[in-house]
């Protein structure tokens, strides 16, 4: 991975508030800026350096994954080696991501520094809004990774039949997902019938699917280290009016969303189409999340397309739209498909078959 580009567009921003160098701690943005997906590791980038922290279980992965870093070996906690990782470089004003250290790694940063003319700036979102713009390379891999979740979804329209548990359903799912060619599983398969299926989030249970009943499928697969992220409610049999009054109603909010989505529509903006929808059809509290969010090295990441997001949608990036409808004791409709920005218009990814 060239992360040159990367380290150089971020040595920008910090030079803009005026920020000396930076500790990176958050997992993506370790990956993104240095190439090393191992599970533990800090980066310090200055003007002229940039260094990779890690300890004796991932130096060896850390060179071959990171060859624009040097690598410095640390042991125990972050009190112990900072003063030497930080020896020499002159820092007056370092950056921190305040949304990821930890209160114990704060306090003892702070004790260490007491004596010493370094502060600590805390430092917001800087390297996840790069991440939301998306390289050409990225924009492959999470293409793969939607071709895996959109034939996964296929797969399971063929075999899922009524008297299978949930959790069966999951199972099919997660084999096949590995079985052709997903990394790993980037977050908890969705599998939530009848009544289950009005928890955004369910857990995949040991209930019967039954017939008639609405059945949420929530998907990911991982590719490169980018993931997918594909919702599609289906029935088994017929559905019921209630059913397909609800199926309209959300697939009306999220096709419109999807025809008006342009560049710098702001996220509460395209937010706002859909849930306008929803609410007119008078299921507006039924609609308790936001419409949809960035994906990349993280299922959830920037841009936030939801409420009160003032973040402009931009060329490459690459978003979801998933509207839902949750009732209580029923069940719940969402319809999710990825989006990537290109000339100012959105192209959805996904192709999964919709009811
Ligand atoms: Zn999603």
């Amino acid at each position: 991975m060239k992360t040159g580009n990367r380290l150089q567009k971020l040595r920008q921003r910090l030079a803009e508030k005026e920020i000396d160098a930076i500790l990176i701690s958050q997992p993506e943005n370790r990956c993104y800026l240095s190439g090393f997906d191992g599970s533990s590791g800090y980066l310090l980038i200055t003007p002229q350096n940039a260094i990779l922290a890690t300890d004796f279980r991932y130096t060896e992965q850390a060179k071959g994954q990171a060859p624009d870093f040097e690598i410095f070996q640390i042991t125990n906690d972050i009190g112990t080696w900072f003063p030497e990782l930080v020896a020499g470089f002159n820092l007056r004003r370092l950056g921190f991501e305040a949304g990821h250290i930890t209160f114990a790694e704060y306090r003892q940063l702070t004790d260490i520094l007491k004596q010493s003319q370094l502060r600590l700036i805390p430092v917001d979102g800087v390297v996840e809004s790069l991440r939301a713009i998306k390289e050409a390379e990225e924009i492959e891999l999470i293409t793969k990774a939607v071709e895996i979740t959109d034939s996964a979804l296929g797969y399971v329209q063929d075999i899922i039949h009524a008297g299978m548990t949930e959790k069966e359903v999951a199972w099919e799912i997660e084999k096949f997902l590995r079985q052709n060619g997903s990394e790993t599983i980037p977050f908890d398969i969705i599998v939530a019938s009848g009544p289950n299926s009005a928890l955004p989030h369910a857990k995949p249970s040991p209930r019967n699917i039954y017939s008639g009943e609405p059945i949420i499928i929530d998907i990911g697969a991982r590719c490169g280290g980018y993931s997918s992220d594909l919702s599609r409610t289906i029935c088994l049999g017929t559905p019921d009016d209630t059913f397909n009054k609800i199926y309209d109603v959300v697939l009306g909010a999220q096709l419109a969303a999807i025809a008006i989505v342009k560049e710098d529509m702001t996220g509460d903006e395209i937010d706002q189409v859909a849930r306008t929808i929803i609410d007119q059809a008078g299921y507006g509290k039924a609609f308790g999340h936001a419409l949809g969010h960035g994906i990349g090295l993280a299922p959830h990441e920037q841009p936030r397309l939801g409420s009160n997001s003032s973040e402009h949608l931009g060329d490459s990036m690459v978003f979801t739209i998933e509207p839902g409808i949750y009732i209580t004791g029923w069940g719940g409709v969402r319809i999710e498909d990825i989006l990537v920005m290109e000339g100012g218009k959105a192209r959805v990814i996904s192709n999964a078959r919709k009811i």
